[in-house]
């Protein structure tokens, strides 16, 4: 994608949506923190539900040791992998207390030496809690990178890379929440709905998914030339058939049994 085409694409993705921000519910970088780490391979939604009744009672990381890991796992075992999740937040919070007096760190490095803590959990953090410019590549980033075109790569390490290198100044801070977010409820993994995209004429991505009505016409319209070749190819292989010569007709009637 070209410079002005990049640059158009997030100014039409920020106009959209001015102030765009996690989904995932936090007051402070301990709770965000430990929010994100539980929120690999699930939906925010279902991270939400688990953790507001527990961040009710846990703000910091001497509260959740505490609290221990037999209650941690009980509190979020409705998301995915949590009885490691829980082994990991538990792990990250004594290491917060032992290493960084308690506090979130805010460098990537740091953030990494945290159990449970990779470079998209990093990412998020260092953008959500402290506004650096990070980009966190998750599957929705990903995704809308490769199909439009945007930022093109075989991992999420190399599209991170091009994103540092492509997204304009202006955008940088919000491009990865505008991204997770446009994947999210627009370029959808299944079926992208690009007869509502934004982006639609800046995106490479072939065929673009048609409005739902023009879909049924259309599948309705394929489903008839099925049926109506069919209805002529049998028409033809009636026409084509061999009838019986003259000379053959009647060969393959049965004999008259012999008289006796
Ligand atoms: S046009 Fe379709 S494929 Fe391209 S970004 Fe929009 S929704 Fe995704």
């Amino acid at each position: 994608m070209k410079r002005d085409a990049i640059f158009e694409f997030f100014r039409r993705l920020a106009e959209a949506n001015p102030s765009p921000t996690t989904e995932l519910e936090y007051s402070n970088p301990y709770t965000l923190l430990v929010a994100v780490v539980l929120s690999a391979q699930a939906t925010d939604a279902s991270v939400n539900v688990a953790c507001r009744p527990l961040f009710e009672r846990i703000q910091a990381p001497q509260q959740m040791v505490e609290l221990g890991e037999d209650a941690l796992r009980e509190a979020i075992k409705t998301i995915g992998l949590f009885n490691t999740k829980a082994k990991n937040v538990i792990a990250l919070s004594q290491a917060l207390i032992d290493v960084h007096a308690g506090e979130v760190p805010r460098t990537r490095e740091e953030l990494q030496s945290l159990p449970g803590v990779g470079r998209k959990t990093a990412n998020v953090v260092l953008n959500t809690a402290f506004g650096e410019e990070t980009f966190a590549v998750d599957t929705h980033v990903f995704r809308v990178c490769n199909r439009t075109g945007l930022a093109p790569g075989k991992t999420p390490d190399e599209v991170e890379a091009k994103l540092e290198k492509i997204v304009p100044r202006p955008f940088r801070r919000d491009a990865h929440h505008w991204l997770i977010l446009h994947g999210r409820y627009v370029c959808k993994a299944r079926l992208p709905e690009c007869w509502r995209c934004p982006v639609v004429d800046l995106c490479r991505f072939k065929p673009k998914t048609p409005p739902p009505g023009e879909r049924v016409k259309s599948s309705k319209t394929k489903a008839s030339a099925v049926r109506s070749a069919s209805r002529e190819s049998s028409k033809a292989r009636i026409a084509k058939a061999p009838t019986a010569s003259p000379r053959t007709a009647g060969r393959s009637r049965s004999r008259p049994s012999r008289l006796p």
